[in-house]
Order: structure tokens, then sequence, then C-alpha cells
């Protein structure tokens, strides 16, 4: 039993934490006095129907009247205390973890208060119990649980009035603690895929292997990682492997990964982790296990995808090595295999279990990337020395696949990300609500390229976009939390949970199945080829622009691209072959295509994944259907033409600004953004549809 008696924040604090600083989020956390905690709260939202997104406060916490605890962070479990009358009350806290990746551990904590106004209040600090876990709370006089999660390396903060009686005790009960790895990454974003041990003889580095996150900053992987090496006292190595194809990627694709992992090598660089880029061949599994027979590594920690390929170059890898392979989610907010162990019905069945787990993952990122502490400069050394010919890579992608050449308005990296998450947020989230607009295109992220290369995080863009949420944006922000979140997270519990996310077997409600081929056979007044598609060459002016728009700007209007891909289902000889030709497209022309939300998008369109029946009509059968005159109503159809024509125009010329820009934004250009009504920031669809119940 371990007993840790009173004393003041700062002190406590300071005695746990290396890196006081004012910038540290932990840090500031508890930048106190013994009266005054300033503390982010998460509010969520628990209800299952809603679609609010959770709110995220800077909340000044005094002595209040009320017994509660709150979870702050998943670090921080603070418990406060009353100002009214004397009270007593004790809170047990006990810790328990549960992790698919060997962490057990449990602890149970209790402290009584006998709070009284007149007292200032005075904050216990207790380091929490070894590993990774959940903690659980229980106040006697309520009988109130709540839960939330905590690391090692955190503390555990007990407020209570000065002159309280506060006894607390920690009872620890270490158990099954197989690997008890000191993480600021939550173990259940962690899955170990096979059963190899971290080869411990000698120095060789943890390798991270790094795929679909294609970042040094707010990435769980890099972080693991990063730990992992730092707990094996091992250095790391950060490799990523290129291969020569990939579902139908051209040069417009690879030459923004490439230029965004050129800016990773650099950016790891100046921390002195090295950086390996390999592409000898085509089968990462095979390339990667020789990079880390090269360097005796120990352990490889590779990032998710729940496509299909990517799983597999996983597996076989796990299958064939000899070392530990772990993977982390580092691309949702709550890891795919948490959020849900099954397939979603639809966004609905999904949303309500996001939002009870976001308090445990949506946890802030490191403020810095943490030291790697062992630096084997002999490693680093020789993997610099055999330098990466970038300009040579780059060339060889671009020649490769220069049937679809790159797009200028999209500036590759990591920088280039953050500054259009600011600029979205600060000048463009306002315009929200018109995002089913495609005249206002300027009104959309345009993030979906950055998300899908990993070249910033989901996480992020959540995190900011809750940060920026107030009185006059808030419906703008809960929208956007919906589609960044909810929308983007079920695209990719689809493809995890259903393997043939691609085709119309990856459909698992009959209904959807049973209508498209009764109704294969139905009639067509048009139907066109492939090819007749791709070069836009169909009756539809609006079909067209929207196919000319991806091709020539690389990215399609969301709006538009429901509407293409169910004239593609309308005017193709078979359902099947629509969506062979949509995804073919889409994965063909745009720069955030072969994404488990191009899949689901094509999907949802064509085969009414995630949606439900409707009114049965021709070649559609029950799917939903969508009209020309529909958005004749919905929008500006000859603006949107126009905008599109200048696009192309733009391309050809080869303009380098917003006006090549699909988006129709250029950072720094304000004054090519809409004016549009303060209400707009509201949802416009909404309430036409209000309007029209009345
Ligand atoms: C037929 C079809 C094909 C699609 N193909 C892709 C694709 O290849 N890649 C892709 O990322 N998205 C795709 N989507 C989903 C959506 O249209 C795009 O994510 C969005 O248009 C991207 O632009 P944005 O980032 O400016 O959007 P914003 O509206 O600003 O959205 C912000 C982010 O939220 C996520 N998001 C928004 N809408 C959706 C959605 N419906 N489903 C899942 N996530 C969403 C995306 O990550 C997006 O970047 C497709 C949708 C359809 C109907």
């Amino acid at each position: 039993m371990t007993t840790t008696s009173e004393a003041s924040v700062d002190s406590v604090f300071l005695s746990r934490h290396n890196n006081y600083s004012r910038s540290c989020s932990q840090c500031m956390l508890l930048r106190t006095t013994t009266a005054t905690i300033r503390a982010t709260v998460f509010t969520t939202s628990l209800t299952s129907s809603s679609s609010k997104s959770p709110t995220l406060k800077t909340t000044t916490l005094k002595t209040t009247t009320r017994l509660s605890s709150l979870f702050l962070n998943n670090r921080f479990a603070l418990f406060r205390t009353q100002k009214s009358a004397l009270t007593t009350t004790t809170t047990t806290c006990t810790f328990s973890s549960s992790s698919s990746s060997g962490f057990h551990h449990s602890a149970t904590a209790a402290s009584t208060h006998r709070a009284n106004s007149n007292q200032p209040l005075s904050v216990t600090l207790l380091q929490s119990p070894k590993g990774a876990g959940r903690f659980t709370t229980k106040s006697v006089d309520r009988g109130k649980r709540q839960t939330a999660a905590i690391s090692t390396s955190a503390l555990v903060v007990f407020a209570a009035s000065n002159k309280s009686e506060s006894a607390i005790n920690i009872n620890e009960n270490n158990s099954t603690n197989s690997e008890n790895i000191v993480t600021m990454v939550h173990p259940d974003r962690v899955k170990l895929i096979n059963d190899q041990p971290i080869l411990r003889d000698g120095n060789g580095p943890i390798v991270y292997w790094m795929s679909r996150d294609q970042r040094v900053n707010d990435n769980w992987a890099m972080l693991y990682a990063i730990e992992l090496a730092n707990k094996e006292k091992k250095p790391l190595v950060v490799v990523f492997n290129v291969v020569t194809k990939f579902l139908g990627a051209g040069a417009r694709q690879f030459g923004f990964m490439l230029r965004g992992l050129r800016e990773v090598e650099s950016a790891l660089e100046e921390r002195d982790i090295p950086f390996k880029l390999l592409h000898g061949g085509d089968e990462p599994n095979v390339e990667i296990e020789k990079f880390c027979n090269e360097v005796s590594a120990s352990a490889v920690v590779t990032d998710f995808s729940p496509l299909r390929l990517g799983l597999k170059w996983r597996d076989d890898f796990a299958k064939e090595t000899k070392r530990s392979v772990r993977v982390v989610d580092a691309h949702n907010i709550v890891p795919c295999w948490v959020a849900s162990p099954k397939l979603e019905v639809g966004a609905r069945t999904l949303r309500g279990k996001l939002a009870k787990l976001y308090g445990e993952f949506m946890v802030p990122f490191p403020d810095t990337l943490p030291n790697v502490e062992n630096k084997d400069a002999a490693l680093h050394e020789k993997i610099k020395s055999v330098k990466t010919d970038w300009d040579g890579v780059l060339g060889q992608a671009l020649e490769r696949g220069k049937d679809v050449p790159e797009v200028t308005w999209a500036v590759p990296g990591e920088k280039a990300a953050m500054a259009v998450l600011d600029n979205f947020l600060t000048k463009r989230m306002n315009l929200y609500g018109l995002r089913n607009d495609p005249a206002k295109p300027q009104a959309l992220s345009g993030l979906s390229p950055y998300l899908h290369f990993g070249q910033i995080s989901g996480q992020r863009c959540a995190m900011k976009a809750l940060e920026a949420k107030k009185g006059s944006n808030g419906k703008a922000v809960d929208v956007f939390f919906e589609e960044l979140v909810v929308r983007r997270e079920l695209a990719d519990n689809f493809c995890y949970y259903s393997p043939k996310y691609d085709t119309i077997e990856g459909q698992q409600y009959d209904w959807a199945k049973d209508t498209l081929r009764a109704h294969a056979g139905d009639k067509r007044e048009y139907t066109y080829t492939y090819e007749e598609f791709e070069q836009a060459k169909t009756h539809d002016d609006l079909w067209n622009a929207a196919q000319r728009e991806l091709v020539y700007g690389g990215k399609m209007h969301g709006f538009m691209r429901m509407y293409w891909a169910k004239k593609i289902l309308e005017w193709s000889d078979t359902p099947e072959n629509a969506l062979k030709y949509a995804i073919a497209l889409n994965d063909r022309w745009s720069l955030d295509g072969r994404d488990p939300s191009g899949y689901v998008g094509c999907m949802w369109s064509i085969v009414g994944v995630h949606d439900q029946g409707w009114k049965e009509r021709e070649i559609f059968g029950k799917i939903r259907y969508m009209a020309y005159s529909g958005c004749e109503k919905k929008f500006k159809i000859p603006e949107y033409i126009k905008r599109v024509n200048a696009l192309v125009e733009a391309v050809q010329k080869n303009e380098v600004s917003y006006k090549s820009n699909p988006g129709a934004w250029e950072i720094g250009r304000d004054d090519v953004l809409p004016k549009v009504a303060k209400s707009d920031d509201g949802d416009q669809d909404e309430r036409k549809s209000k309007k029209q119940k009345k």
C-alpha cells in the first residue's frame, strides 16, 4: 500500500514532470493556485441520436457546491469538492486496464473529503498506477460513476478543501502485466499482429514503417514508436516503401505523396531521427523485411489501413518476420476496432458509439515530439550515407504516371496542410452551411487530399475546429465534425468489416442487392462506355462539368460526387460496371481517391450502403435517385458550369492560383471568398427543409 499525502500542485507536479513548460498542455492544466484550477474539459454528448460535436472548453474550476469528479482528458482525473456547508464524501477511484496489447493492471485509490466553504481549495496529486487503462470513480454520497482512461506518466488529481480529511490510499495490484510499457498512446490504439518477441540483443532500432499516416506531428504511430524505442532503450528509424503501382494512382497522386515525404525526411532530420525511403520493389512486406534485417531491427511499429492491400502488406510482413509487429490506428480518432467490433448499419448507429469514446481517445497530442533517447550516431550516419535521390524517384514516378498530371493548387506536405486547415477555420468555416452548393466551393475545407495521405491528422482538424467553435459558427462546426469524424470513421468501419467493400457483394443488405438485380435488365435511355465517361462525353452538361472538374482539378465538389456516381449507375449497361467505372475514375483522377471514403461514397451512391430503400423506380430500384431538376432547385447550375470552364482554362494555361483550384480559394486571397449572409453559417439544407415542412 502506498500513501501519498497532500501537497501543493506545483511542487508535486514539478517533481513528476521534467519538462514543465507554459506551452505544454499538461502543465497548463495544472498551472494553478491553490484555489483555482484552469482545466481543459471535454463535454461530450452521449446520446446516440445527437449529431452535435462534442464541446471543447476551457473551464476555471473553483470550489463548487456540488460534489463531482471530472476527467480532464486521459491523463488526469480531477475530483472537486464543495463550497457549501460541511460535507463529508468519499470518492474511490479504481483503475483497471483493458487492452489487447498486454497491459493489465488494477489499483484503487480512496479519498475522503470534509469540505468547508471558507477554506480554499487545495489539490492533491497522485501519480497514476502503472500501465494505461480506465479509471472508474464512485463517490459514496451519490453513487455516480464516471470513467476515463489514464496513462502511466499521468497523475491523478484529487482536489479537496485545505483542511479536509484527505486520506488517499493506493492499493496496487499489479497482475499479469506482460509489458508494462509507459505510454501516452492509449493501449487500445495498438494491436500486436504477430506473436514474435522484441529482439533485445544488440542495439537494433525500433522501425516505424510509415504507410498511411505520412506525417511527423500528431501521429500516434510515431509517438508509440518513440515511446517503445525509449522504453527498450533502442534507437528509432522511420522507413517508407514507395511502390510503382498503387490502385490506379498516377503522377498526380505519387507527386503529392513523394513531395510530402520529402518534408517528412527533413522534419525528422531536425529531430535527429533517421528516415529511409525504400523504392526498390513493389512488395512492401519483402522490402521492409530486407531493411529490418539490414539494420537488425528489434521491433516494427506501423500505422493502420482498413483497405485489403494495406492489410495484406502488414499481415504478410507480420507472418514472415521474426520480430514483434504492432499496428497503431493513427488515422481515426477512435481506433477502428474499438469504435465498433462489427459492421455498422450507418452513421446513426456509429455516432453514439464514437461519442462515448471521445473523452478517452480525443486527447491532446504532445506539443513537441518527445526525444528519442538512444541516438545511434553510427546507424544514423549509415542510413544518411546512402542519400535518397528524391529528384530521381520523383522524376520516374511523374514519368510513369504522366497521363494523370499533377495539379498545381494543392501544395503537398504537413506544413501546407496546417495552413489549409487554418485558412478554413479562420476564413471559410462560416461558409460551411453552403457546402452543398457546388457554385460556392470555398465552403468546403479542401482537406481531403491531406487527410487521405495522412499529411494531417483528422483528430488535429477536429480538435482545432472544436476550439474555434463559438455561438456564431456552432452549427457549422457540428456539421463539419459530423463529416470529418463520423462519416470518415464510418468509411473505415465499412472497409474493415466488409472486405469486398468495392463490389456489390460488399453491401451486406439484401434489399439493395435484390433491387439492383431486379432492375438490371431495365431499358436505359443512354448508355456510355468507360472511355465516354472519362472524356466527359455524355448528353448532360452538369455531369460533364463534374467530370471535367475531376480530371482537370483533381477533386470534384462533394455534392457533385453524389450526382456524378448516381448518373453512372443510370447510364451504364449494368450496376456492376457502373460501380467499376465510378471507382476506377475516382481512383485515377482524384487526389484523394483510393480511400475508404471514396469506396464508401461510390457504394452509397450506387449500392445503397449506409442508406435506406426509397421509392422504387426504373434502373435504380429502391436505391436513392438524384435528378438534374433537383440540382436546378438546389443551386445555380450555369454558375457551376461557368466555374468549371474557368478552372479548365486556368489549368490549361498552367495558372498557379485559386483559378486552378476546384475549391476556388487561395491562402491570402480573402477577396475571392463569396460574400454570404451571416446566417449561412448554419445548415442551408436543413433550413430549406424546415421551411418546406412548414
Ligand atoms: C461518389 C463519391 C466519391 C467520393 N470519393 C471520395 C474520395 O475518393 N476520397 C475522400 O476523401 N472522400 C470521398 N468522398 C466523400 C466526400 O465527398 C469527400 O470527402 C469531400 O468531398 C472531400 O472534400 P473536402 O475535404 O473539401 O470536404 P469537407 O466537406 O470539407 O469535409 C471534411 C472532411 O470530412 C470527410 N468527409 C466529408 N464528407 C464525407 C463523406 N461523405 N464520407 C466520408 N468522409 C467525408 C473527409 O475526410 C473530408 O476531407 C466521396 C463521396 C462520394 C459520394
